[in-house]
C-alpha cells in the first residue's frame, strides 16, 4: 500500500452524517517539522456545503433549545468523556498537523475537556434576575434565550481548545453550530467533531465544514440564517467579520491578535520574570495570541536580565514536536515561517540589534521543517515594526527604561490591548500598573500567557469586541435578554 492511500481523508460532519463536499475537492494538510508528511486530507467546500449545514442547525435548533440547560449539560459531559478517552490521539495529532510540543497539545486538549465539564455545570445556573416593578400587582424579571444558530470561526493556534471554548457554552445555552475551523488544522477539528458524534449530540446540532476563509468563513458572515458570529483570528480578518456582520445585524464576538508588554521593575524577582518572559513569549513558537513580545526592563537590572536571558535561550531546544527533548516546535506553516522571517529581517534593517537568532534552521533533517531559531532584539525603538505589529512567533524585543511612567506609556502605545504582565513586589507598582494598563488581561508576577478557563477571556482596543469569552461572561454573546412583565 502506497503512504498515499494510507493517508486518511476526513469529511464535513452535517445534520449527523460525515460527508463529502460537493466539489468533490480535498486538501493536503501537512506537518510543519516535515513538510512531506501529510497528516490528512481535508474538504474544499464550497457555498452549497455551507447552505446544508445552515439548514441543518436550523432545523435542529426548534428540539436543542426545549431541552433543559442540564440535560444540554449532560451531552457536554459525554462529548468530554469521549475525548478524554482519546486525548493522546487527539494530541498527537495536533502536534503533527500544527507543531505544537506533544506535552503542550496534550495539556490543550485536557485544557477542552475541563471547559466542556465546566459548561456541562454552568446548565444549571440560574439565568434571570427579579427586578422590582412600580407596580404592586406586576411580577418583573429578565429570562435568557439562545441566539439560534451560530457561526464558529477559528483559527490555528488553539485548534482544540478555542472551537471548545465557543462551543459548549454555545451549546449549553441552546444554540446550534455551523463549524468552521482553519484549514490547516481541520483534522484536528475533525477529531473534535468525531468526539461530539461518539457522546450521541442530536443530528444538526453541531456542523462541521471545512474550506478557505474566503468561501466558508465569508459564507457564515454573509448567510441570513446565522444568528451569531463569534471569531478568533487576525485583527484584519476579525474588522472584515465585524462590518460584514454589522451590515446585516448578526450579533458577533471578535478575539484578534495582541502586542503583549511585560515590565520587569529593579525589586523583580528577577529569575522569575526571566522564566516568565521565556515561556510566556516562546512555548508555542511564539504563536499565542497573549504570548510576550515587549519587553521593558528598567535600567538598573538590564543587563542582569539580558544577560540571564539569553543564558537560557540559548539552552532551548528547537526540534520536532513529537519529539520528548523538543522545548519549541516548528512554526505552522511555510506562511507562517516567512512572515516571521520578514519581520526579523525589517527588524535589523529599521536598526534593532539582533542579540540572538533570528535564522531559519536548516541543519539536517530540520530543513524539511518550518523551524525559526528562538530571537532576541535590543535597541528596538518604539515605532519600529517589530515594537507596534503582532509578529506571531518567537521573537523577543528588550527596551530598556526608566520607570514605570515610562514603561506604561511605551506599553500603552500600540494598536491592542490583549494581556499585560509586570514583575515587581512593590504593591504600589502593581496597582498604577493594574489602574494604566490597557489590557483585558493584567497579570502580577506571572507571564502574559496563561488565563484560567473559568475567567473572562479577551482585551482592550483591537484586540477585541463585545463581549467577554470563557467562564459566565460568556452567556453574555450566546443568549438574548427578555424583559418580561406579568399582571396578575
Ligand atoms: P486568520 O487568518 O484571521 O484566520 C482565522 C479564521 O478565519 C480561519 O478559520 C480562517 O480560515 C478564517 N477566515 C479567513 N478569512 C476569512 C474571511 N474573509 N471571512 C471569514 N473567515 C475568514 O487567523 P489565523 O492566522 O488562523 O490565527 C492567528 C491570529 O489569531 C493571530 O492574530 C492571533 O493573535 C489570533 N488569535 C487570537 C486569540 C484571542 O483570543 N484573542 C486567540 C488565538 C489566536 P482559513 O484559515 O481556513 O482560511
Amino acid at each position: 500500500m502506497s503512504v498515499e492511500t494510507m493517508v486518511k481523508t476526513y469529511l464535513n460532519y452535517i445534520d449527523g452524517e460525515w460527508v463529502s463536499a460537493s466539489t468533490n475537492e480535498v486538501e493536503p494538510s501537512i506537518n510543519p517539522a516535515k513538510k512531506y508528511e501529510i497528516v490528512g486530507y481535508v474538504q474544499k467546500s464550497s457555498k452549497k456545503d455551507l447552505d446544508k449545514a445552515v439548514a441543518a442547525a436550523k432545523k435542529a435548533k426548534q428540539q436543542w433549545r426545549k431541552l433543559s440547560g442540564p440535560a444540554r449539560g449532560e451531552y457536554l459531559f459525554k462529548i468530554a468523556n469521549a475525548m478524554e478517552r482519546r486525548i493522546d490521539e487527539i494530541a498527537e495529532t495536533m502536534t503533527r498537523e500544527m507543531g505544537k510540543t506533544f506535552p503542550e497539545a496534550k495539556g490543550e486538549t485536557a485544557r477542552g475537556i475541563a471547559i466542556l465539564r465546566y459548561y456541562a455545570g454552568e446548565g444549571m445556573r440560574k439565568v434571570g434576575d427579579v427586578i422590582p416593578s412600580t407596580d404592586s400587582e406586576g411580577l418583573m424579571f429578565t429570562t435568557r434565550v439562545p441566539l439560534g444558530v451560530v457561526g464558529v470561526i477559528t483559527p490555528w493556534n488553539f485548534p482544540v481548545a478555542i472551537p471548545i471554548w465557543k462551543m459548549a457554552p454555545a451549546l449549553v445555552f441552546g444554540n446550534t453550530v455551523v463549524f468552521k475551523p482553519a484549514q490547516e488544522t481541520a483534522v484536528t477539528a475533525a477529531k473534535v467533531v468525531e468526539c461530539m458524534d461518539e457522546a450521541g449530540l442530536p443530528s444538526g446540532v453541531v456542523n462541521m465544514v471545512t474550506g478557505s476563509g474566503s468561501v466558508i468563513g465569508q459564507g457564515i458572515v454573509d448567510h441570513p440564517d446565522i444568528n451569531g458570529i463569534t471569531f478568533t483570528g487576525s485583527n484584519q480578518v476579525g474588522k472584515q467579520i465585524g462590518q460584514g456582520a454589522l451590515a446585516r445585524g448578526a450579533k458577533y464576538q471578535l478575539e484578534m491578535g495582541g502586542k503583549n508588554p511585560v515590565i520587569v521593575l529593579e525589586d523583580a524577582d528577577l529569575d522569575l520574570a526571566v522564566d516568565a518572559t521565556i515561556s510566556g513569549g516562546l512555548r508555542s513558537t511564539g504563536q499565542k495570541c497573549t504570548a510576550t513580545s515587549r519587553v521593558f526592563v528598567q535600567s538598573t537590572v538590564y543587563d542582569q536580565f539580558k544577560e540571564n536571558l539569553l543564558a537560557k535561550v540559548k539552552q532551548i531546544k528547537v526540534g520536532d514536536s513529537m519529539d520528548p527533548e523538543t522545548w519549541m516546535g516548528p512554526l505552522a506553516s511555510e506562511k507562517q515561517l516567512q512572515t516571521v522571517l520578514s519581520y526579523i529581517r525589517k527588524g535589523i534593517e529599521e536598526g534593532a540589534t539582533l542579540l540572538y537568532g533570528g535564522r531559519r534552521l536548516e541543519e539536517r533533517e530540520l530543513k524539511n521543517g518550518f523551524f525559526v531559531e528562538p530571537t532576541v532584539f535590543e535597541n528596538v525603538s518604539p515605532k519600529m515594526t517589530i515594537a507596534q505589529e503582532e509578529i506571531f512567533g518567537p521573537v523577543l524585543a528588550l527596551i530598556k527604561v526608566d520607570t514605570l511612567e515610562e514603561a506604561l506609556i511605551l506599553a500603552n502605545d500600540v494598536q491592542y490591548g490583549l494581556s499585560a504582565s509586570i514583575f515587581t513586589k512593590d504593591i504600589g507598582s502593581m496597582l498604577s500598573f493594574i489602574n494604566e494598563i490597557e489590557a483585558g488581561l493584567v497579570r502580577i508576577n506571572a507571564e502574559s500567557a496563561g488565563v484560567e478557563l473559568q475567567a473572562p477571556f479577551g482585551g482592550m482596543k483591537q484586540s477585541s469586541s463585545h463581549s467577554r469569552e470563557q467562564g459566565q461572561a460568556a452567556i453574555e454573546f450566546f443568549t438574548a435578554i427578555k424583559t418580561v412583565f406579568v399582571k396578575a
